[in-house]
């Protein structure tokens, strides 16, 4: 059974570990959308969150190329961190697959891909984390 990287941020919907939905938090205050967990708003300050769900589909707002990854960086360097917008508001920091360098530009449409990764090697320590791809 396929387990969430973090299921504040990412809830699997399927048995595949292939189909999932961010979740983020709405301000019953001012509307202010964030990604993943909160307890007050960032805007307002006001402590009256609900959970929602986010849409799959954003469009690609900065990025940068990472030479240097953090430690215990499972994947390939260099890669892509990209800033994507959500038409929900939020912004949502995650990697950018299946793209030459040289094809990214900024406002192009991206969708979530989701990846079974293993953080330590063996395969009891998989999770499945998001990601950006072009849409
Ligand atoms: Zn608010």
């Amino acid at each position: 059974m396929p387990v969430s990287v973090d299921d504040r941020c990412l809830r699997l919907t399927g048995e595949g570990g292939d189909a999932g939905v961010l979740l983020g938090m709405r301000c019953s205050g001012c509307g202010v959308v964030v990604f993943g967990p909160a307890t007050f708003c960032q805007s307002c300050t006001a402590p009256d969150l609900a959970e929602v769900e986010l849409g799959a589909a954003g469009v690609l707002y900065s990025y940068t190329i990472v030479r240097v990854p953090p430690a215990g960086w499972p994947g390939a360097v260099p890669y892509v961190l990209g800033e994507v917008e959500l038409p929900e508001g939020p912004h949502v920091l995650a990697e950018v697959i299946d793209c030459e360098h040289g094809d990214l530009t900024i406002g192009m449409p991206v969708s979530l891909a989701l990846q079974a990764v293993a953080m330590d090697g063996g395969a009891e320590t998989e999770r499945v984390v998001y990601k950006w791809r072009p849409a």
